[in-house]
């Protein structure tokens, strides 16, 4: 997988998690590398840094501008920012679902819309959404951010098939529970992080959390040449949850 090499890369939400990962590896691949975030102050060289708000549609655009100037073009796009949501229907208001969604849903579409046509000029145009097994697993206290991830996922089917025959592929992978400052927040919040942690970890079927690593090969993958012939797919990346039908309650 070193052949990111002449390849230009832009990822959102790439200064933590997830994201951070797949930046730091698609560059260690050889790809020049853009991140967009809303606090891209921790970014490092190689990596160029753009600050935007997915939610903002000008900021999207003149950050999208500003990483294809500075990248040379564009080849990939790694659609990651996101945000969670904890409860059942009856717990998250009208704001609350329009907050979330904007970011997780339209906020791709925003970052898609200024992409698309630097993607078209590219020989190697791919896109890679991070959606989640939330998107299919019917979570309990998860409607809210398992409805934006079902969208993330229809999303990623329309686009491949809107665009397949421009050359584009379109996939998703799907994590599952994944060690990330994003995990690690809810579970500082617990009464015993320590405790919660490893009830979590028990429940995973290999007992231990997905690594952001580990996520960031399953998106290079989709990501490079390698899977070339790949579109309209998306990629478990769960420690064996869904397919072993078990669920990370
Ligand atoms: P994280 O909180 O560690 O990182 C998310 C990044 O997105 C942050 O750098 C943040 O600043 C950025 N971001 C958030 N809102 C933004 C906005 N409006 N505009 C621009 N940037 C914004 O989270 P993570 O765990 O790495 O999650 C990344 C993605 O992975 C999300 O889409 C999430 O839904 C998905 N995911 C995470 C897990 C998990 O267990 N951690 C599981 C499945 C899916």
């Amino acid at each position: 997988m070193s052949d990111f090499d002449g390849l230009k890369a832009l990822v959102t939400g790439g200064a933590s998690g997830i994201g951070r990962a797949t930046a730091e590896l698609l560059a260690a691949r050889g790809a020049r590398v853009a991140v967009l975030d809303l606090d891209p102050s921790s970014v490092d060289k190689p990596l160029l840094a753009f600050r935007a708000d997915v939610t903002d549609d000008a900021s999207v655009r003149e950050a999208v501008a500003a990483a294809v100037a500075g990248l040379g073009g564009l080849d990939v796009l790694i659609n990651n920012a996101g945000i969670g949501a904890q409860g059942t229907v009856e717990d998250n208001d009208d704001a609350e679902w329009h907050r979330v969604y904007d970011v997780n849903v339209v906020g791709m579409v925003r970052v898609s819309r200024a992409a698309l046509p630097h993607l078209r000029e590219s020989s190697h145009a791919t896109i890679v959404n991070t959606c989640s097994i939330a998107a299919t697993a019917g979570l309990p206290q998860r409607a809210l951010y398992s409805a934006t991830k079902g969208a993330v996922y229809s999303l990623t089917l329309a686009m491949a098939a809107d665009h397949v025959r421009e050359g584009i592929r379109v996939n998703c992978v799907n994590p599952g529970t994944v060690d990330t400052p994003w995990v690690g927040r809810l579970l500082d919040a617990a009464a015993d992080p320590a405790a919660e942690r490893a009830a979590l970890e028990a429940r995973q079927p290999t007992g231990r959390l997905v690594s952001a690593d580990e996520v960031a090969g399953a998106v290079a993958y989709l990501a490079s040449p390698l899977s070339g012939a790949t579109t309209g797919t998306s990629l478990a990346v769960d420690g064996g949850m869904q397919g072993l039908r078990l669920r990370p309650v």
